[in-house]
């Protein structure tokens, strides 16, 4: 019983001083990019950001082993025998591209029915900051870590490859889910902006099922949902209950109708459909 609170408080602690950098640094780049309008922003996100926090020390007690044990991942390091020849930096970026590909066509599956109960969490904060990172409903954290690393394993790419692929992809989802104006211009094409993103969690319906890629905006754009009309200062969110409070919201999944809302209110897009 000791070992088991010791860990949790292990990864909490962790937690909380990464969480600690990671809000100096956020809104020390809001302040740069927008002076005073990024204090009265730090104010409307509030309590949005309070329910993160709220899912993200849930998930991290709830699931310690998939937040922060990777030592399962050496149990496959056999299947990397073809990637021995290959500089390990080269590695690395392959495997950032494919966990990139991978993640898109998962993001895609999410947007369906059947999974979209348990993402509609994420979607449903309405003042998106670096921190709706964390809000995740745990059976979407479940589902990611299973689907990603299925696929990342059977390619055979050692374990270094995948944290580092894992960890660039997370890390830099922080980055598209800040408040900060910022596309790429010509690298637009390239790369996924933090208007990219946000754009994806506009409520209005012709933003539905658009820009689901992390990383790479090439993905969106060879199939199709890439959209960035202008920056994004339309509302954000979902037009409809899906729970309302933490509790609430996590019991949406679990509830028969949240897999046959109203017609109005379907996920629109649908992989093979
Ligand atoms: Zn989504
Ligand atoms: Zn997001």
């Amino acid at each position: 019983m000791i070992e088991i609170i010791y860990e949790i408080w292990n990864v909490v602690s962790t937690a909380i001083l990464n969480l600690g950098m990671l809000s100096v640094l956020f809104f020390l780049l809001a302040f740069l990019v927008k002076g005073k309008e990024a204090v009265t922003a730090f104010r409307n996100s509030f309590s949005n950001s309070m329910f993160n926090l709220s899912i993200m020390c849930f998930n991290l007690i709830l699931l310690p082993m998939v937040a922060f044990n990777v030592d399962w991942i050496y149990s496959f390091d056999y299947l990397s025998a073809i990637w021995v020849s290959v500089p390990e930096i080269l590695v690395i970026l392959v495997a950032i591209f494919c966990g990139d590909f991978i993640g898109y066509w998962r993001h895609r599956l999410e947007h369906t029915r059947l999974l979209w109960p348990s993402h509609a969490m994420h979607h449903s904060d309405t003042h998106m900051t670096w921190l709706t990172l964390q809000r995740f409903h745990p059976f979407n954290r479940l589902s990611t870590m299973v689907i990603d690393s299925i696929f990342l394993l059977s390619l055979g790419f050692p374990p270094y490859a995948l944290i580092a692929s894992n960890l660039v992809r997370h890390y830099y989802g922080y980055f598209i889910h800040a408040d900060l104006p910022w596309d790429y211009g010509r690298w637009n094409k390239i790369f996924v902006s933090p208007v990219m993103h946000r754009w994806h969690h506009a409520a209005e319906s012709a933003a539905h099922n658009t820009n689901f890629a992390t990383v790479f905006s090439i993905f969106d754009r060879v199939f199709g949902t890439y959209r960035v009309p202008s920056l994004c200062n339309v509302p954000l969110g979902i037009s409809y209950n899906v729970g309302g409070n933490l509790i609430g919201q996590l019991l949406y999944p679990l509830k028969f109708r949240s897999y046959f809302p109203q017609r109005k209110n379907r996920p629109t897009n649908s992989v093979g459909s």
